[in-house]
């Protein structure tokens, strides 16, 4: 196995300032990368701010001979985004990758989540997904390379108590991926997104002090080296947490043509639900959306014997 380097590489990671992003900014620019260490230095509910937690973290990075520089803008302001991708163009000249890891929770019941609960958490990880990806693609399609990870949660795949508002950004950043593996193609841009479980203020107290100690926010930075490194796969959800890892998917099971016209009728689908719902016939993961209408079509072709 050669070694994985980013030398000449210019990176930029969002919520670097503490957590899982300051460790992957770390091993970036261990391996040679010119790292923005972007940081609002927000409190966890998304409140206050100071540039201080990402100055910190160029010091730690000036302080091992690497390259770094501090952005203090939230990615979920425009203009501060537009600002951070210039910044990084006249220092460094160019952008090769982007994790976009900053987060915060607002967690509550959804009877008693306020509009703000939502507008914040869906700012923050959604739009503050896309501004920087937005921001930084065209830059990565001159350049003929670019390498994207999106921070997405097992809430968002999964579901989790409390955490609607935060599962519906978390699901929206892989839905964003899933296009832009595909319109990124022909430039060299892999966009990945990465599931991680780790000890950091977001899951204090959420778990048993033996299961947070395994789950050092170190252990799930090497995962996050594959995805952006030269020859990363694309459009992948990689698990990661406490030196494990694993590849989530949405799948479809094979499911059953009901009919057309007159007999389609609610009660023809429930009388095939277990067919439509057998998940002993899962297909293989769809890669675009066209697979979707593609089965869905050889399904009828199927059910009307052509
Ligand atoms: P963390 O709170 O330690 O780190 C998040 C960082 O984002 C903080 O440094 C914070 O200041 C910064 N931030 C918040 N709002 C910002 C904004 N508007 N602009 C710029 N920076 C901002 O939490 P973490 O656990 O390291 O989380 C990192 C990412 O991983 C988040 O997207 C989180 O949702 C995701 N995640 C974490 C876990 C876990 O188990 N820790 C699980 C699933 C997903």
């Amino acid at each position: 196995m050669s070694d994985i380097r980013f030398d000449g590489r210019v990176a930029i990671v969002t919520g670097a300032g503490g957590g899982l992003g300051r460790c992957h900014a770390l091993e970036l620019a261990r391996r040679g990368a010119k790292v923005v260490i972007n940081d609002l230095g927000a409190s966890m509910d998304g409140s206050g701010g100071s540039s201080e937690a990402a100055e910190a973290v160029v010091k730690e990075i000036e302080a091992m001979g690497g390259e770094a520089m501090a952005n203090g803008s939230s990615v979920a302001d425009e203009a501060g985004v537009k600002k951070m991708i210039d910044d990084t163009m006249e220092k460094w000249g160019r952008i090769d990758i982007l994790i976009a890891n900053a987060g915060i929770l607002r967690d509550k019941s959804f009877s008693k989540m306020t509009i703000q609960d939502i507008d914040l958490v869906l700012a923050v990880h959604l739009r503050g997904t896309f501004l920087p990806v937005h921001a930084a693609w065209n830059i990565m399609k001159e350049q003929n390379y670019g390498r994207i990870v999106v921070t997405t949660s097992s809430t968002g795949l999964y579901g989790n108590f409390g955490q609607a508002n935060y599962g519906g950004g978390k699901l929206g950043v892989v839905g964003m991926m899933n296009t832009l593996k595909i319109e990124g193609a022909k430039n060299d841009i892999k966009v990945n997104a990465v599931c991680p479980v780790a000890a950091t203020r977001m899951t204090e107290g959420l778990m048993p002090p033996e299961a947070l100690e395994q789950l050092k926010p170190e252990y799930v930075t090497p995962g996050v080296m594959n995805l952006v490194k030269d020859d990363a796969p694309t459009g992948m959800i990689l698990s990661a947490g406490a030196g494990a890892f694993s590849m989530a998917r949405i799948v479809e099971t094979r499911g059953a043509y009901v009919g057309q016209g007159d007999e389609l009728t609610a009660e023809a689908v429930a009388a095939k639900w277990d067919e439509i719902t057998d998940t002993s016939k899962t297909l293989p993961a769809f890669t675009s959306g066209g697979q979707h209408g593609a089965n869905m079509f050889s399904l009828v072709a199927e059910g009307k014997g052509q």
